[in-house]
């Protein structure tokens, strides 16, 4: 490249680049929109926080374990940050994981995080502690401490009168349903559901919160024997929780479902779904779910009359229970136990089983399994002839029943009058789906917005890469004779001048000579056109070979050419005309029909400094040039 298209191509470059520029700032800032904008580095931390939470929070519907793994960490740089509010939000996550993992540790970090967080006064925090303490009432309802629950679930509801604790008093409501749901209370366990779910519908209310809540309210639905209800929201829940991936709450959804099939007596269809229940927690290493399912095989298999392999299956369970983690279960497996013994005639196996377990099972205060451990009971006294005591049991079985199945009729009463609930229930859970399904269109379309944006950005760089390449190429091309390949006039001059301001600046000297070939109409005349072009490319070819690096070449027109010498006095532009004049004449043109000689008149002008315009430059060195060819041609001729 020379040095005057390399002048250009550089202004080139910086335009390209004011552009590219450009488009880079607009990607930061689109880019920039897309994110939240922290104040602060302690705004950012926190925020990264968050961030950290909110996943682990997503993942918990998929995999619980590895967020209770992940969990500790993120309270340490919690506690670390200071960040009291959030610090109670991470013990909530943990609470609710822990409660179906492992209730014991659920109790130990609620209660933990309860301690700490007493005493905070800002409402972010205040909602985080109250909402903590609603998870860890229930855990200590879960685990047996039902005075403790329902004590701490009434300062929650007490609390959280004010809108902007209105997910905690959902939460309460939840909780206290639930427990009086499972006491049998099914009334007014029922509006205490009703009445979260309905809060938590609210357009602020949190979706994990809700499908929590509707969860609890399809077990309530299983409990009162609405099983066409109980299984509609359970097949709502699983296809919303196999939809995000949340293998481990399609699991627990997966449970539900098998046990309203159990509830329907239909046994083949529970054990069926049991069965691919196990599978599904098996596969997220859900071991109080896989516990739960075996033990729902076990049950069905009793019904369907085969106790050994329900014995089997219930030893299974037993053994992947944590009883102190769960106890509740851990009771409700050993009354099966004792229950499949009897079925294989182990009447004294099955009345060792049962007795010890009779004030934990009352202290649970859970009339369902009361009413299943009076069968028991009453199964085996029976069968080893200790009749009285086989009829109290069996009396008492019965008047749990009664009071179960009279909850469950009044229950009737109460169910139609909440029907209009219970379409809504339904239609907020289908809008709920597609508002997840929107959701993660939005993610999709958000991908494909960033993908377009790069795309963008990819193509503008590469268009500006081609409009700056096919500009340089236009610049060269505007400064170059197609003929010669050399600078054209106009660049030639340009370069001239761009020297005479040089040397003005340097006061170093400067010379041209005009070149002009010899006869060349008769060359043209002789030979023809094409052969007066070749001689010119020819021409081109030869002079720079007698020139310095620093001189230029350039074609002025016709057969003339005129070459800058930077540098040089008179004297030594006439050694280079010289040079030029033999290297050409010694190179004739090589052609078929022969040599063709060729010979060229150079007339030589030094620049008179400053006062001297390039015109004038120009004429002198024409001058020069005509002398020469009066001298006989294949001549040089210095100006004046
Ligand atoms: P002199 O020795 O006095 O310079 O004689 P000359 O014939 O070279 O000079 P003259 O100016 O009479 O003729 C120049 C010719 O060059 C005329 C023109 O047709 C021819 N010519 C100009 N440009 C081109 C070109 O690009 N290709 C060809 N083949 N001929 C050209
Ligand atoms: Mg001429
Ligand atoms: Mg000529």
């Amino acid at each position: 490249m020379t040095r005057g298209t390399s002048f250009l191509g550089t202004r080139l470059v910086r335009g390209a680049w004011h552009w590219l520029g450009l488009v880079g700032w607009a990607a930061c800032i689109g880019l920039v929109a897309l994110m939240p904008q922290p104040a602060t580095a302690q705004a950012d931390e926190a925020v990264a926080l968050e961030g950290r939470l909110g996943a682990l929070r997503e993942l918990s519907g998929a995999d619980p374990n590895k967020v209770q793994a992940l969990l500790p960490a993120l309270r340490d740089d919690v506690v670390r940050a200071g960040l009291l509010g959030l610090r109670l939000e991470v013990d909530e996550l943990e609470c609710r994981v822990f409660a179906d993992l492992d209730l014991s540790q659920a109790i130990r970090v609620a209660a933990a995080g309860v301690a700490v967080g007493r005493g905070v006064t800002d409402a972010p925090s205040s909602l985080a502690w109250l909402r903590l303490r609603a998870c860890h009432a229930a855990v200590l309802m879960d685990g047996g401490d039902v005075a403790a629950g329902e004590r701490e679930l009434d300062e929650v509801l007490a609390s959280s009168t004010a809108d902007e604790f209105v997910s905690a008093r959902a939460l309460a409501l939840m909780e206290r349903g639930t427990h009086r749901s499972r006491m049998g209370e099914m009334i007014e366990g029922q509006k205490d559901l009703l009445r979260a779910c309905d809060l938590l519908k609210a357009p602020a209310g949190s979706d994990r919160d809700l499908v929590l809540c509707l969860g609890s309210l399809a077990n309530h639905h299983k409990r009162i024997g609405d099983l066409d209800e109980a299984m509609a929201m359970l097949g709502q829940l699983r296809a919303r929780a196999r939809a995000r991936a949340a293998r481990f709450d399609e699991s627990i959804y997966a449970y539900g479902m098998a046990e309203v099939h159990f509830l329907r007596d239909d046994w083949v269809q529970a054990l069926a779904s049991f069965n691919e229940a196990a599978a599904l927690a098996r596969a997220v290493r859900n071991n109080a779910g896989l516990a739960y399912a075996e033990m729902g095989i076990a049950g069905s298999l009793r019904r369907m009359g085969d106790p050994v392999q329900a014995l089997s299956h219930v030893d299974k369970a037993l053994q992947l229970l944590d009883e102190t983690a769960d106890p509740g279960h851990a009771l409700r497996g050993k009354v099966l136990r004792a229950r499949v013994l009897m079925a294989l005639g182990r009447a004294q196996e099955a009345d060792a089983e049962l007795r010890p377990l009779e004030p934990r099972v009352r202290a649970m205060k859970h009339d369902w399994l009361l009413a299943q451990w009076m069968a028991a009971r009453a199964e085996t006294a029976a069968a080893l002839g200790r009749w009285s005591e086989a009829y109290q049991s069996m009396m008492e079985g019965r008047g749990l029943n009664d009071r179960l199945r009279n909850q469950g009729l009044s229950e009737m009463a109460t169910r139609l009058r909440l029907q209009f609930n219970r379409e809504r229930d339904l239609a907020e859970l289908r809008s709920l789906r597609s508002l997840n399904e929107q959701g993660d269109a939005l993610r999709r379309t958000q991908w494909v917005a960033i993908g377009l944006f790069v795309l963008l950005l990819l193509a503008s760089v590469g268009f500006a890469a081609a409009k700056f390449l096919q500009a340089k190429a236009l610049k060269v091309l505007a400064a170059t004779d197609e003929l010669t390949g050399l600078p054209n006039r106009r660049a030639i001059l340009a370069y001239a001048e761009q020297q005479m301001r040089l040397a003005g600046d340097t006061g170093k000297s400067l010379s041209v000579l005009m070149i002009d070939i010899d006869h060349f109409k008769r060359i043209n005349d002789a030979h023809g056109h094409a052969v007066g072009d070749e001689v010119l490319h020819h021409v081109g070819q030869v002079l720079p070979s007698a020139l310095r690096t620093r001189d230029r070449l350039g074609r002025i027109g016709g057969e003339e050419f005129l070459v800058v010498l930077p540098e040089a006095n008179a004297a030594r532009a006439i050694a280079v005309a010289h040079r030029i004049r033999e290297a050409i004449a010694a190179r004739p043109l090589a052609r078929p029909a022969g040599k063709l000689r060729v010979t060229v008149s150079i007339g030589a002008a030094q620049w008179l400094a400053r006062s001297e315009r390039i015109d004038d430059l120009l004429a002198r060195v024409d001058t020069a040039l005509y002398r020469a060819k009066a001298d006989g041609r294949d001549t040089v001729s210095l100006a004046a």
